[in-house]
């Protein structure tokens, strides 16, 4: 046998990852993630570019060079989000071919020479696991601490970018160039299935900021959450972990109920159960114990289904809409009885801000600590070269979030 120096690299690689074991760690890891810098970069790169309606290719790219102000991230995993099966179905933002995929997540491989640290002032380091946020386009230099004022409308993110020369810019791919300018957090502290999860939790972390505005939620409020899919059942984890305890769950599916129970919900509510809504309100009004809500957050795409979570609501009470990310009609209420005579306190929530992705980091290492079953979440991982597989999953609704995983 030769052991060259190599070889010896490899033995010793191989023992540490025996001792390891295979499993991510249950709690927070500790930075011993550090010395898992993967050695050697190949010259290319296998990207999964959307390359027409309903269809993936795995093309092979050059790696680029890693500017001054880069950083190459071998990619770990990525969730496929709703945006990408709209994407994937129907190409609605014009983008194909593209390189699609950004709740990913990954490990720094190579850094360019002016990177120090990360957008919240954390050091960066060669090993350190990252994810990206949001990319300003009006004003690169914006720190996540003004960012609450900044309306999202001018940013985009890595993984619904216009295809370039470079064309490492989704996450389903093996690596990504994250450029200069670019927001960018060291999460070296969460495992891998939280680290997919921050995007999709950080659209919670911010509704329950905008709800938090009103001033009606309160520790011992009367919670109503409608919709128990990804962001109905995170909603309820975010609420669980801020104290709020009493929380009804309404959907239509009782697997999902089921799971909204164990994430966090007092009580649930199956609507096909009820005819009408003045039955389907008094169901909710029985599960807080002869009350309606104090305040609801709506979390289905469905115009039905805002119409009649007013009727959820107590007068005085409170609302989070936040299940319209796309436009999913017209809804019809009465302004009258549903908003004026009650007194509703409505407020919208679309996306989030970077603020809100530092505390996601943080609502997550709670809800891991406190045992609620956030990462039963990722029902399904496919590799990337299934990611064909892993959309076709997505669009049938089965499981609640899809993962393309690097192993
Ligand atoms: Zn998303």
């Amino acid at each position: 046998m030769d052991y060259n120096k190599d070889n010896i690299e490899e033995i010793v690689k191989k023992v540490l990852e025996g001792m390891r074991g295979t499993s991510e760690p249950a709690s927070p890891a500790p930075v011993a993630a550090k010395s898992a810098s993967s050695g050697k970069i190949p010259s290319t790169a296998r990207v999964a570019m959307l390359t027409g309606i309903e269809k993936f290719e795995i093309k092979n790219f050059p790696i680029p060079e890693v500017g001054d102000d880069d950083i190459l991230v071998k990619v770990e995993g990525c969730g496929v989000c709703g945006t990408d099966a709209h994407e994937y179905k129907r190409d609605p933002f014009g983008l194909i071919p593209v390189a699609l995929g950004h709740e990913g997540t990954g490990e720094i491989v190579k850094m360019g020479k002016n990177v120090s640290k990360d957008s919240a002032g954390k050091p960066l380091a060669v090993g350190d696991k990252v994810v990206t946020c949001m990319i300003f386009k009006d004003n690169p230099d914006i720190t996540m601490f003004d960012l609450n004022k900044q309306n999202v409308g001018g940013a985009d993110v890595y993984g619904l970018l216009p295809d370039d020369d470079v064309h490492l810019n989704g996450w389903f791919s093996d690596y990504i160039l994250v450029r200069g300018g670019s927001t960018i957090f060291n999460v070296s502290d969460l495992d891998l299935d939280s680290r997919i999860l921050i995007e999709p939790c950080a659209v919670l972390v911010h509704a329950v900021e905008r709800a938090k505005t009103t001033g009606i939620l309160r520790f011992n409020s009367r919670v109503a959450v409608q919709g128990c899919g990804p962001i109905g059942l995170i909603c309820i984890a975010v609420l669980r972990t801020m104290g709020i305890e009493n929380i009804v769950a309404v959907d239509g599916n009782e697997k999902r109920l089921a799971f909204a129970q164990r994430m966090g919900a007092t009580k649930t509510v199956n609507f096909a159960e009820y005819k009408g809504i003045d039955a389907l309100s008094g169901a909710v009004k029985d599960a807080f114990g002869g009350y309606l809500a104090d305040f609801a957050f709506q979390c289905t795409g469905n115009p039905v289904a805002h119409a009649n979570i007013y009727k959820f609501i107590r007068n005085g009470g409170g609302l989070c809409e936040l299940g319209f990310f796309i436009n999913g009609g017209d809804a019809t209420i009465n302004p009258h009885f549903d908003i004026c005579s009650k007194e509703i306190t409505i407020v919208g929530s679309w996306v989030y801000t970077l603020r809100d992705y530092a505390t996601t980091f943080d609502f997550l290492k709670r809800a891991n600590a406190i045992g609620l079953p956030i990462k039963e979440l990722i029902t399904h991982k496919f590799p990337l070269e299934q990611i064909n597989d892993a959309f076709v999953t997505n669009v049938k609704m089965e499981g609640l979030k899809i993962a393309v995983v690097n192993k």
